[in-house]
This record gives C-alpha cells, sequence and structure tokens, in this order.
C-alpha cells in the first residue's frame, strides 16, 4: 500500500497543472514545492492559444491578470534592413494571454491546491527519487528528511530536476544565451498593441510585450559568446540601440541604469527522458528550448494531458512512447526558428526567404504560427514549408545582383548553399523514421538535429 497515489515534484506552472489534473481523476496527491518564491523569477510570460485550449481541456481556468490584459493577438517581426513589419495574427482570430510569470504560476498552483486531494507542502525539497516510487524530501526548518511512496512520481522540477537526475545523466546541455529582462513603465506605447513584438538587427533578437497595464516588457537576447555584453551596461544599450523604435530606446536606456535588469541563461536540452519505472517527467523536466518561440508553456501542459490520459487508460508507456513523437515537430521548430531570427550569422538569404514567405503567402504564415505554437504537429507540414523556404533562399542566391560581380556572386552562391545544406537537416529530421529518431535526438544540439 502507498502513502499516495501520486507525488509531484515541483509546484511551478506545469507541476500544479499535473497535480490538478490527476486529482480530477480522484488521485490523491502530495504537491512538494522547494522554493515558492522562485515563481518570480523572469519565465513564461506569452502564452500561444495553445495554452488556452490545454488549460480548457484540463479544466484549469485562465489566470485572471491574463484576462486583464489586452495582448495576445499574434506577433510583429520586425526586419533588420528596414523594411514593413510583418504581422503574424494567430489564424482564425485565436487569442493566447500574457501576464506574469509569477501570475500565471500562482494561479495554476492556487487551483491545484483548491482541490480536496491535493495535499500541498511548501519549502519541502525532494532530494531523491526512486524508480519504485519511493520519495525522500527534506521540509525547511526540519530536523530529519522523509520518505513516502507513490503509484507514480512525476517529476515537474524544471530545469534541475532531482527525478530526471535518477534516470539519466544530464551530459547534453547547451547555454545558447543570456537574456537580459528590462521592465518598462506601462505608459510606453508598443508599435501595435495587442501583439508580442521581435526586433531584428541587434547581436540577438529583441522581445517587447505588454505584461500588464503597468508594465511593458523588454527582453535582450546575448548569444552566449557576447560576454563583453553581459558586464557592460553601455555596451549593451549601444549594441541594441539600433535594433529598437525610437520610442523603446530611452526607456530601454532608463530601466538598463535602474540595475532592475535580470538576466537568465537560456539552454536547449532535448526532450528524450520522460520516465521510467513509476517516474514520469512533464515541462522541463523533460528538456528545454529556446524561449523565443514561447513554447515552453504550451509543450508542458500538452505533456501534463498526455500524461493524464495515459493514466487514466493505466498504460504509462504510452506517455512515453506519444509524448516523445508529439513534441518532435514543436523542438525542430524552436530550435529552426532560433538560428533563423536569433543568430544573425546565419544565412540571410533563408530570413528572407522566410520574411518573403510570410509577406506573401498568408496560408504560409497561419502554417508557421500553427507549428510555432504546437498545434500543429506533423512532420509532413513542418518539412513542406521549410523545405519551401531553404529551396526559396537557394534561387534566392542564384539571382544576379545589380553590383557586385560574378565572384562574389559565385561566392555568396556557395554560401547560400551551405547554409540551405546545413538548414536542410531540420525538415529531414521531422520525417526520419522513429528508430532514427530515437538515435539522432539524444545528440542533437541548438545547431542542428543531428
Ligand atoms: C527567460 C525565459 C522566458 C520564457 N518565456 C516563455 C514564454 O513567453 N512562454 C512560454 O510558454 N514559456 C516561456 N519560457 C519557458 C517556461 O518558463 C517554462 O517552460 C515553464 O516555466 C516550465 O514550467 P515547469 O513547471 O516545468 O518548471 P519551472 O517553472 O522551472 O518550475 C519548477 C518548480 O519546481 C521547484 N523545484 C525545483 N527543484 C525542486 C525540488 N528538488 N523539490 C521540490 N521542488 C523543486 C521550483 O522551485 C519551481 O517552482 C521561458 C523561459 C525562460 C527561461
Amino acid at each position: 500500500m502507498k502513502d499516495y497515489d501520486v507525488v509531484v515534484v515541483g509546484a511551478g506552472p506545469i507541476g500544479s497543472a499535473a497535480a490538478f489534473a490527476l486529482a480530477k481523476q480522484g488521485k490523491r496527491c502530495l504537491l512538494l514545492e522547494a522554493a515558492p518564491d522562485a515563481v518570480r523569477r523572469y519565465a513564461g510570460e506569452w502564452m500561444h492559444p495553445t495554452v488556452v485550449a490545454l488549460m480548457g481541456g484540463l479544466g484549469l481556468q485562465l489566470p485572471k491578470a491574463g484576462q486583464e490584459n489586452d495582448a495576445g493577438a499574434g506577433f510583429i517581426v520586425h526586419p533588420e534592413d528596414g523594411s514593413a513589419p510583418i504581422p503574424l495574427p494567430y489564424p482564425d482570430s485565436q487569442r493566447g494571454f500574457c501576464c506574469s510569470h509569477y501570475d500565471l504560476s500562482v494561479s495554476l498552483r492556487e487551483q491545484a491546491v483548491a482541490l480536496p486531494n491535493v495535499e500541498y507542502i511548501p519549502f519541502a525539497r525532494a532530494i531523491d527519487a526512486q524508480r519504485d516510487g519511493r520519495v525522500r524530501f527534506h521540509v525547511q526548518d526540519s530536523r530529519e528528511d522523509r520518505e513516502v511512496s507513490a503509484e507514480l512520481i512525476i517529476g515537474a522540477e524544471g530545469r534541475s530536476s532531482v527525478c530526471r537526475r535518477a534516470l539519466a545523466s544530464d551530459t547534453n546541455r547547451d547555454v545558447v544565451s543570456y537574456m537580459a529582462a528590462l521592465s518598462l513603465d506601462g505608459r510606453v506605447a508598443l508599435p501595435t498593441e495587442g501583439y508580442g513584438h521581435i526586433f531584428m538587427g541587434g547581436p540577438g533578437l529583441v522581445l517587447a510585450y505588454r505584461v500588464s497595464r503597468d508594465e511593458v516588457r523588454l527582453c535582450l537576447d546575448v548569444p552566449e559568446a557576447e560576454s563583453a555584453l553581459r558586464r557592460d551596461k553601455e555596451l549593451l544599450y549601444r549594441a541594441f540601440e539600433g535594433a529598437l523604435p525610437a520610442s523603446l530606446r530611452e526607456p530601454a536606456r532608463a530601466a538598463l541604469s535602474s540595475d532592475s535588469t535580470r538576466w537568465t541563461a537560456t539552454f536547449f536540452q532535448p526532450r528524450t527522458v520522460r520516465g521510467e519505472g513509476r517516474i514520469a517527467l512533464v515541462g522541463d523536466s523533460v528538456g528545454l528550448c529556446h524561449p523565443l518561440c514561447s513554447a515552453g508553456v504550451a509543450v508542458g501542459l500538452l505533456d501534463v494531458t498526455l500524461l493524464a490520459q495515459a493514466v487514466e487508460a493505466g498504460d504509462l508507456a504510452s506517455y512515453r512512447e506519444n509524448g516523445a513523437r508529439e513534441t518532435w515537430v514543436p523542438e525542430l521548430m524552436s530550435t529552426s526558428v532560433y538560428q533563423l531570427l536569433g543568430r544573425p550569422d546565419v544565412g540571410d538569404a533563408l530570413r528572407q526567404t522566410l520574411y518573403e514567405a510570410w509577406r506573401k503567402d498568408p496560408s504560409e504564415r497561419d502554417r508557421t504560427l500553427n507549428i510555432l505554437m504546437g498545434a500543429e504537429r506533423r512532420p509532413a507540414q513542418f518539412v513542406g514549408s521549410f523545405a519551401r523556404i531553404g529551396l526559396g533562399a537557394v534561387s534566392r542566391s542564384l539571382r544576379p545582383r545589380r553590383a557586385g560581380g560574378a565572384s562574389s556572386r559565385d561566392g555568396s552562391v556557395r554560401q547560400q548553399v551551405g547554409s540551405f545544406a546545413r538548414w536542410l537537416r531540420w525538415p529531414v529530421a521531422s520525417v526520419l523514421p522513429k528508430w532514427a529518431v530515437d538515435r539522432i535526438r539524444p545528440a542533437s544540439t541548438i545547431h542542428a538535429p543531428f
């Protein structure tokens, strides 16, 4: 006889959603949280319409702060060459929402803890988890560690997961960049309200969106190699100034000098370890993607949905199988889009072709958005869309230029074809057979899927 049906380790947004979903099935759940205030950190704030749908499917209410904030219509990309901004509204006028990570996390936690069969222990840090269902944890200020047993342990402790460590030694994790999150006064106007803005042209991309009536978030993504920018605020400002619209420059400079900047490392870790024995992982403990695509919470809630279905069917193995398959395309999408938009050094022709496809073809725009937000997870859609972009980039680089002469064109063609060949690995990866994906995925990186 186990002490609980389920022990959930970590009451971040995804652990709380998992406790809620399984308690709704009548399971007796224990929810452990090491640092309840950790949710004050800067993390997921922009939520895709898929998050709204997945929360609805699990029976969760949207946070009040998200309902009050009129953001969530889609994205607007501002190209580096100063050409017209490219609106990427969510298909069919769907809406996501946006609120602080704190408001999101606390709302989900409160909904879980309100259920009678969820026992919540704050300041309880899991120290060890075993495949047979035992969890050892320490409650702050207590003298002794405690141990409980459960039919199922759900590891939802995020990037430093004790449960994941019990299953695999985490060797494949890359730091991708460091993000500086600035808080701007809510009176600052965004170029178009309601949208998340992506400004190109800096050493990394810039994101801007409204978090609430009182706050606009500005994120500067500093590539890992640009360490000098992390040490010197003036240098940082000057490096990104040209990418910012005039209305955001002074507020950005003022925020940087106010010492309120929060730095967060971003990682890539393939989502390959999902559980074994009585342990199942969800959310960031499965793996990590760069936040550019705002996919973290949507993918985590998809984990929870698939896990809840597997538990209900009494078939935990299907969670490992389906979860791995269902999150492969979102993972490829966020790494490949990060390569295109987040890295100025990656093929210019590829990026220009992507802009052109978005400008000309509403169905291409919808397809990108659907893959980006995790609504479209079929490899065929990803491969079609992105192979077209690669081919378009090659034909673009073959077009004669007005200036430059034959030799520089040949050099550029070679370079662009090289970029295309590298780029092609993403669409190819999405259609590989399962046995090949199982092989390459654990070793994939932010730079290439194989
Ligand atoms: C800079 C940045 C920006 C992002 N922006 C977006 C975005 O706009 N949209 C989006 O969807 N996603 C975004 N993400 C990703 C998103 O924040 C994560 O995917 C999401 O927070 C994952 O939730 P989680 O519950 O799995 O993990 P976490 O949020 O990390 O929560 C884990 C919880 O477990 C607790 N814990 C840790 N160890 C233990 C232990 N041993 N015992 C008990 N408790 C423990 C922690 O205190 C924490 O409360 C962003 C991430 C970053 C870094």
